[in-house]
């Protein structure tokens, strides 16, 4: 049979000599700090994470970050790799990735001025902007050591069973501290110059590869665009890679943007591959193998990148964490059934973030192999699922994965609940791959789907098990004169039920407010982001130009034209979107601001008044009234949870096994990560 991904699917050798590296594959999994590193008792967990994902066929594995210095944290007593001990405790993490077949690297990160705790040092004192710790200046013998240190971090990564190591230089970290002048202010041998900029790295790779020979794969992640003012201009990041292959580089990985950019690199909104033409600049000047990196997720993609000859590996870090079969599925043809990341970064990097283990919002089992189980069952009980939301479908595909026989009601037509409308909010189009993979697991798992199928107590009734997932409906305020027509709920937008005129008021300022005045500005005749027009727009917007004009390939934004009028308002006196996730949401409210969204913030709302040719909005704002003429009135105001068969199902003769999950069991602030998690929960213990 031919290989559905010919170029994907190919081997490749990394390095040289004994050591040398012969990968399965071209997946790379990018490092991704789960949270699990830091913590010596959680290395059986951080084995099971990462023997699922060899066993799924990775070609290589790359851990998150392990500091090689204890001032090189993370955040106060993370990861490390600094003794024989801590690399011989790796052991059980190796040996259960060669027993899967896979390889693994160490990745050693220095974090600098990043690190949260008071003990950071950095190539200057400046301070971080994403950080509350000022670093101090290295003296030029800490620098000295500092680079010696990376090189035994390696060393021992050699011992622990490391089949590779990779070299933290991207993202914002200690060496990219010392490479720009937005961070080094020196006027020693470590600083000035460009050249002199790049010597710490140089360092780093030149001691490492006198310790450990030349053979063993050394991967460095180069920063290809820093996307902050004051970053390396593209001649400085072309002749450091010159300098880093010269010094004993095995492969280049690219990385996007340091931390502290106010560009998105990988969340949803940003167009898949984004990146790859800057990766592809750098292939064209280096002799090493390059890998691509971010916001890469599907192997259709993933084998377009490799066959254009922009790369040679390809590096999904979340991908691999939404489904560690990805390689496997990908390999047998089955390439839609893998629960396709949709770079929403709820469950990973927010949780990161906020110092809490990462999860997947659609994978919750990632990272918890070991205590969130789908166990197969002994007996095939009966599972009905009421509901083919998030947490419906979840809780039916974890269900019928065990080999419960499953069968799933829904009232309307089609499957998706919630999410079939966020995969209509312009920047979230990959919602929709969700729905394909469970679409495509239920017909592989044979449940029996029944749509258009409202699920009476008598329906329900022979069932061993009932899960009642009935999802939620939106909250309609009691507003005076909210019943006229032209006052319509998000759901009635974002379905198409309603298409409102070019005068907008939303009123709710939570996710599917901003959500909603996204869709309302957004030109539907724009181009998509999956064509080239449609990425040349979105790096216009955000002012991302040619690196070799513009240093960091930074340059001025241009603002987009909005389609409509829209006046997003909220009671609260807090700034707009302040509780939306951590890594995304300053890159939403960035879109609002420059999209010409109006922001209304501590409203009190009156009334809404009937006109001919428009509706006014009363309000009421630091005690003045405002009255809002628009065509339409959206109501973003949240939602109640949709009970009413769990409450019949309980009060009538009570059903042995009866279970209620997702926004039906609580609407306040419902997420989809909730859902599924709950759903995949329930089903575990069905
Ligand atoms: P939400 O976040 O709870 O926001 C609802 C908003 O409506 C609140 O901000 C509230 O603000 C307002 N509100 C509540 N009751 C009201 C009333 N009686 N009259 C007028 N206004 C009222 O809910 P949501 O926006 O519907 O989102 C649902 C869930 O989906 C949330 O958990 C959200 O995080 C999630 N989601 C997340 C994203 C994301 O990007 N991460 C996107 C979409 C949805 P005031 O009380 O200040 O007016
Ligand atoms: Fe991808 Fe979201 Fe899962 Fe993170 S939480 S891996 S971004 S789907």
């Amino acid at each position: 049979m031919t290989s559905p991904y010919p170029h994907l699917l190919s081997p490749i050798t990394l390095g040289s000599g004994p050591a040398a590296l012969t990968l399965r594959n071209r997946v790379v999994m990018g490092s991704m700090h789960t949270g699990l590193e830091d913590a010596p008792w959680h290395v059986a967990k951080l084995a099971a994470y990462a023997a699922e994902r060899a066993r799924g066929g990775v070609g290589l594995i790359i851990t998150g970050g392990y500091a090689p210095t204890k001032r090189g944290w993370l955040k106060p007593f993370a990861s490390e790799m600094t003794t024989r001990m801590q690399a011989m405790r790796h052991r059980q993490v190796t040996d259960a990735v060669h027993e899967e077949g896979g390889a693994i690297a160490l990745q050693v990160l220095h974090a600098g001025r990043y690190g949260y705790h008071p003990l950071i040092h950095s190539a200057s004192a400046r301070k971080s902007p994403i950080t509350p710790f000022k670093p101090s200046a290295m003296s030029a013998a800490q620098v000295d050591r500092t680079a010696t240190a990376f090189a035994r971090s390696v060393a021992l990564a050699v011992k622990g069973g490391y089949d590779a190591v990779e070299v933290m230089g991207s993202e914002g970290y200690l060496i990219n501290q010392f490479l720009a002048e937005r961070t080094n202010d020196r006027s020693d041998a470590w600083g000035g110059s460009a050249e002199k900029r790049m010597r710490f790295p140089v360092e780093v790779v030149r001691r490492t590869r006198d310790l450990v020979g030349d053979d063993l794969p050394i991967v460095y992640r180069i920063s290809l665009l820093d996307l902050v003012e004051g970053g390396q201009s593209w001649d400085e990041v072309l002749t450091l890679a010159q300098l880093l292959t010269e010094a004993g580089v095995s492969v280049l990985n690219t990385g996007i943007g340091w931390h502290e950019a106010r560009i998105p690199t990988i969340i949803t909104q940003v167009p898949r591959a984004a990146w790859r033409s800057v990766t592809a600049r750098l292939k064209a000047e280096v002799s090493v193998p390059v890998c691509a990196s971010n916001r890469i997720n599907s192997p259709e993609l993933a084998e377009s990148i490799l066959a254009d000859g922009d790369a040679d590996l390809v590096s999904m870090a979340r991908p691999l964490l939404a489904d560690p079969e990805f390689v496997v599925k990908a390999a047998a043809g089955r390439a839609d059934e893998i629960n396709t990341c949709i770079a929403c970064n709820q469950a990973c990097l927010d949780h990161t973030f906020a110092n809490r283990t990462a999860s997947c919002l659609v994978n919750p089992r990632a990272c918890r192999e070991t205590t969130l189980v789908l166990a197969p069952t002994r007996v095939r009980r009966s599972v009905a699922v009421v509901g083919a939301g998030p947490a419906g479908l979840a809780t039916a595909v974890s269900a019928a994965e065990r080999g419960l026989a499953v069968t799933l009601f829904e009232a309307s037509p089609a499957l998706g609940g919630q999410f079939r409308l966020a995969m209509a909010v312009p920047g979230k189009e990959d919602f929709a791959e969700t729905l394909r993979y469970y679409t495509r697991r239920l017909e592989v798992l044979d449940v029996d789907v029944r749509l258009s199928s409202r699920a009476t107590p008598d329906d329900l009734a022979g069932f061993d098990e009932v899960v009642v997932a009935t999802g939620v409906e939106p909250r309609l305020p009691a507003l005076p004169g909210a019943d006229d027509p032209r006052v319509v709920s998000y759901a009635d937008v974002l379905s198409g039920r309603v298409v409102p005129g070019r005068r907008v008021a939303v009123i709710g300022a939570g996710g599917i407010g901003v959500d909603v005045s996204h869709w309302l500005v957004h030109d539907p005749a724009a181009p998509g982001p999956d064509e080239q027009a449609g990425v040349d727009e979105w790096m216009a917007h955000w002012g991302v130009g040619d690196p070799s004009l513009h240093p960091g390939g930074l340059t001025e934004r241009k603002p987009r034209e909005p389609f409509r009028e829209v006046t997003l308002l909220q009671r609260k006196t807090s700034v707009i979107g302040k509780d939306l996730g951590k890594t995304s949401g300053w890159a939403h409210r960035a879109v609002l601001k420059q999209s010409g969204v109006t922001q209304v913030a501590g409203a009190t709302y009156e009334r809404i008044e009937a006109r001919a040719d428009a509706v006014v909005l009363h309000v009421t704002v630091d005690g003045e009234p405002r009255g809002l003429v628009v065509d339409h009135v959206v109501l973003c105001a949240g939602q109640e949870s949709v009970r009413s068969l769990f409450d019949d199902l309980r009060h009538a003769e009570a059903h042995p096994g009866l279970h209620l999950v997702g926004g039906a069991d609580v609407a306040a602030e419902l997420d989809a990560k909730r859902a599924i998690e709950q759903g995949t929960r329930v089903a575990a213990a069905l």
